[in-house]
């Protein structure tokens, strides 16, 4: 896992108080990066978040979006990491990076994920857009089915967490769900996104919890707004330090209009919009932020 000129990064994610969360431990971001307990303690003080703290408290203690970053065998913190020259890595950062957060997404959360999503291997494109929703409660497809569902492992391990939270909330209300992507992703026609693993079309709730109708929400006399309301905040309040969902498109104005002021994106634009052609489903597109 550490080979010279390679960064791997670990940032404790934000859902440390549920019980997959709690894999959010010391030793478990030292088993993500391949290092000593200790070596992970030592850079946690160095931080200067934990000031005062001994060794068992700093275990207890650890910040939701705390970083650390693996470099030559070295662990570091992200300010130490900053003064890295990162030159001479060149072409290779980017993919020993995401390499290194697959690594530790895996151990951060892979019962869950692997509750929805099958691994298979890909030969065309993107290799990482590989995970395949196929499988477990919660959920059901609607649409037409057609090796539509690859994601890359950061958006299946957080829509995994998604469909998980809302099966426990509302077990007879599954979660609609047509496109992600192609496995390897790229062109998805008629979608102008749905090209890398990350966007996903999901139905609006009904009363009933049955499939409604196709048809826009304001045609279904079962559309249910509260239960649809609930579910995009689950789904936004969802997301891991270090991501975002860059926009929510759907329809429903009053929706829009309610949330628009509380639920923005990193560009300070609101995250639930409208867009042309989601009358009928909500359009989730997540990204790194
Ligand atoms: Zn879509």
């Amino acid at each position: 896992m550490i080979t010279n000129g390679s960064k791997i990064t670990a940032v404790v994610e934000k859902w440390q108080n549920t019980p997959e969360g709690k894999k959010n431990t010391v030793e478990g971001i030292a088993q993500a990066l391949g290092v000593p307990v200790q070596d992970v303690i030592g850079a946690l003080k160095r931080s200067g978040h934990y000031n005062g703290m001994s060794d068992s408290e700093i275990k207890k203690s650890l910040k939701v979006g705390e970083t650390l970053v693996l470099k030559n065998g070295k662990v570091m913190t992200e300010e130490e990491a900053k003064g890295i020259d990162w030159g001479e890595i060149g072409k290779n950062l980017w993919k020993s990076i995401s390499e290194g957060v697959q690594g530790w997404w895996k151990g951060l959360s892979g019962d869950t994920t692997f509750h929805y999503f099958t691994k298979i291997s890909v030969t065309n494109g993107n290799p990482q857009i590989c995970y395949i929703l196929n499988k477990g409660e919660g959920w059901e497809p609607y649409g037409v089915q057609d090796n539509d569902k690859a994601a890359t492992l950061p958006f299946a391990s957080y829509l995994a967490r998604v469909i998980d939270d809302w099966h426990k909330r509302h077990p007879n209300d599954p979660i609609r769900i047509n496109d992600i992507s192609r496995p390897g992703g790229g062109p998805f026609p008629p979608h102008k996104t749905h090209q890398t693993g990350e966007s996903v079309d999901i139905k609006f709730m009904t009363t009933d919890g049955k499939a409604p109708a196709p048809g826009a929400y304001y045609e279904c006399r079962t559309y249910d707004r509260q239960k649809t309301e609930e579910f995009l905040i689950l789904a936004i309040q969802s997301v891991p330090e270090g991501w975002e969902l860059r926009q929510v498109n759907f329809n429903d104005e009053s929706i829009i209009e309610k949330y628009k002021n509380i639920y923005t994106n990193s560009l300070g634009r609101p995250i639930i919009r409208y867009a042309p052609g989601h009358d009928d489903h909500i359009d989730f597109q997540y990204r790194r932020k």
